[in-house]
């Protein structure tokens, strides 16, 4: 394993440390069993209002990228509560940026250290992802919604779909009976007697979230346990993946990883750790195999 974390060497400083976590969803409960195990620090949750940040419903808009908004987040909370180490998260929905025809979670994890001076965020997109919305006229189509969207254990989001007045948003809807009533009510208040239904993407209301948010939490902590050999802040890490493993049968390079690059969060240096592969498979390469 050794080579495979270029020169990192092992880091204890957060060892009984405490770290604020910026989030009203209980994403500490996906994020603090990593950072506990791993690090030995104690997360706790710093509840400030993290919507006035811009929420998922859109009654108030978003205007930060999710990293400036998870930065503002830990600042925020720094301020408000005092200390020095902060975390916060950040997921966006929508289609995957390459595959527009499915839907894709895109999560990111951000930790800041005020006292050592630097940041460090991990990202990931993932295709386990419920988020779906439509309109819907009868309650038959709303049950296909629901079990489609893994309903009950994730929640739904119900408002009318089209009214005159802002209609009420309900939101964290997790049983069968209040989801009919609330449809009820909201087809009586719009306008087109259609429901808008959505998933609910908050963390506490989404346990597939939730994963990817550990997901990104143990890939975190366990950067946040190495230190730069350079100049031994933590977060060393592979920063970049460098393509083009050459082709067994005609040498030219392809697409798949050849190395890892390994890099630190605050000073410049860098090792390039060659994975121990052998050659590309000619299916791979786009001479022998256009
Ligand atoms: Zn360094
Ligand atoms: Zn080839």
């Amino acid at each position: 394993m050794i080579n495979r974390r270029g020169g990192g060497g092992a880091n204890l400083g957060y060892n009984n440390k405490i770290c604020l976590i910026a989030t009203m969803h209980g994403k500490e409960r996906a994020i603090a069993p990593p950072f506990e195990r791993i690090l030995g620090c104690r997360l706790i949750p710093a509840k400030i209002n993290t919507d006035l940040f811009g929420t998922f419903t859109g009654e108030i808009e978003r205007t930060l990228s999710p990293y400036e908004c998870a930065k503002a987040k830990c600042q925020r909370a720094l301020e408000e509560k005092g200390g020095s180490l902060c975390l916060a998260s950040e997921g966006s929905f929508g289609p995957h940026p390459y595959l527009h025809f499915i839907h894709a979670d895109q999560e990111l994890l951000f930790f800041t250290d005020k006292d050592l001076e630097f940041e460090l965020t991990v990202s990931k997109i993932s295709l386990e992802t419920n988020f779906n919305g439509q309109a819907i006229e009868t309650l038959e189509e709303l049950l296909k919604f629901a079990d489609r969207t893994l309903f009950p254990s994730h929640g739904l989001i119900l408002r009318p779909h089209i009214r005159k007045n802002k209609g009420q948003i309900h939101k964290g809807i997790q049983s069968v009976e209040y989801l009919k009533n609330v449809f009820k009510d909201c087809q009586k208040e719009s306008d087109d007697g259609k429901v808008w239904v959505e998933t609910d993407m908050r963390a506490h209301m989404n346990p597939t979230r939730m994963k990817v948010i550990e997901e990104l939490a143990e890939e975190m902590s366990a950067r946040l346990a190495l230190a730069c050999p350079c100049c031994h802040t933590p977060g060393w890490g592979v920063v970049k993946k460098s393509r083009g493993l050459e082709c067994n049968l005609c040498g030219l390079p392809t697409e798949l990883v050849q190395s890892e690059i390994y890099g630190c969060c605050k000073c410049d240096y860098k090792e390039n750790i060659p994975l121990n592969r052998e050659l590309a498979d000619p299916h791979y390469c786009p001479f022998c195999n256009p």
